[in-house]
């Protein structure tokens, strides 16, 4: 049996493309994934607490709540969710093969939407206060009353960190950005932003070592120095800019990607990668917005563009 669509993925960016799927009358295959990545079926926001800013829910709602919602409307449209992962795709001919443990499905079309995800230190004590005070989105996160007008830190010295930091400059007190190396990488354009902002300092030479808390939420962290030394500091809040993985390994190179392995879609506003037939969406081919509306917008654009497709 040849599918014509199957979506391999299931954050805001693959479930989107299911609803258009679906209504298309395309019967979308989706594979959802086992803990893909580390990071349950419904992506990112299955992570997370409160979506303060995805249209329609005034009063925000619980990422894992959105993700259950969006689920039940896939599955209301038509679509056939499979709770596996996708170990690897061949894409040399279609219709394409897709390999699931022993299992292969074909497709006409196929829409990658796997995601990224944030990297993380997993320092002692982050498993405890991970989303009572540390997170790697400060966009999603830093406007929450635990961060207001508080002492925050930024790990990392790129030009996210720096964006972070500056974003999170409208709620703190103080932001300290921790950086690794004796500079940051943060392009001169972004640097100076950070050194002008009279509520952002930064401290290098220094790697987060340890968090603490009381019962409710984080309170303190250990910094290291070069030389092993431990300077404990007062925050109220910790947040990783220090780069995100796109989910392409099981690609094995086959659809081109950008040097930092996200798929390329050049052909906007089409979601079109190298490999005609194959569409890209979400955070595995966006590496400059990673919101979940974005997600589910480039989701659509990937349905209608495999609906256009199958139909030439
Ligand atoms: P993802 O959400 O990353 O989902 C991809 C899915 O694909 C995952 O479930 C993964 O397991 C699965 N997958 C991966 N590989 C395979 C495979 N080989 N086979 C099958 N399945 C696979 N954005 C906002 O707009 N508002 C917020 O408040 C907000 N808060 C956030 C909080 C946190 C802690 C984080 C980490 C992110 C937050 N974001 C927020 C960003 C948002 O979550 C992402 O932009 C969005 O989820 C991206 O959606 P996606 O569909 O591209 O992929
Ligand atoms: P980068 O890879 O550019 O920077 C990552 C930062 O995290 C570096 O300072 C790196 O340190 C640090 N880091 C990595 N691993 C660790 C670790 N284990 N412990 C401590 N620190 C660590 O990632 P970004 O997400 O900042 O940027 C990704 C891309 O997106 C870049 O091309 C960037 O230019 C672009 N971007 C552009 C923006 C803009 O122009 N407005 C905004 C945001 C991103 P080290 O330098 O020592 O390796």
């Amino acid at each position: 049996m040849v599918h014509p669509v199957i979506i391999i993925g299931s954050g805001p960016a693959g479930h989107t493309a299911a609803i258009y799927a679906a209504r298309a009358a395309l019967a979308p295959v989706m594979f959802e994934g086992l803990m893909a990545g580390g990071v349950a079926a419904g992506g990112q926001l299955t992570t997370t607490t409160d979506v303060e800013n995805f249209p329609g829910f005034p009063d925000g709602i619980l990422g894992p709540e959105l993700m259950d919602r969006m689920r039940q409307q896939s599955i209301a449209c038509g679509t056939d969710i499979r709770t596996e992962t996708v170990d690897r795709v061949d894409m040399s001919q279609r219709p394409f093969a897709v390999h699931v443990g022993d299992a292969v499905y074909h497709a006409e079309t196929l829409i990658l939407a796997t995601g990224a995800t944030a990297r993380r230190l997993h320092v002692a004590g982050e498993e405890t206060y991970w989303q009572r005070g540390m997170s790697a989105c400060a966009v999603c996160d830093g406007a929450l009353p635990l961060f207001r007008n508080k002492h925050l830190l930024v790990i990392g010295g790129g030009d996210s960190a720096v964006e972070e930091a500056a974003y999170l400059t409208k709620f703190a007190s103080q932001v300290t950005m921790i950086v690794r190396k004796d500079h940051l990488r943060a392009s001169q354009v972004m640097q100076r932003r950070a050194e002008s902002n009279d509520k952002i300092t930064i401290r290098y030479n220094a790697e987060l070592h340890a968090v603490r808390g009381n019962e409710q939420v984080l309170t303190e962290a250990d910094l290291m120095g070069p030389d092993g030394t431990i300077e404990t500091v007062a925050t109220s809040g910790i947040f990783y800019a220090i780069g995100h993985e796109p989910n392409t390994a099981f690609l094995e190179g086959q659809v081109a990607l950008h040097d930092n392995g996200y798929i390329q879609t050049p052909h906007a506003p089409s979601m079109a990668t190298s490999v005609p037939g194959v569409f890209a969406c979400g955070d595995v081919q966006d590496f400059t917005y990673r919101q979940a509306i974005s997600a589910a917008g480039s989701g659509c654009q990937a349905a209608l563009d495999a609906e256009r497709f199958l139909n030439h």
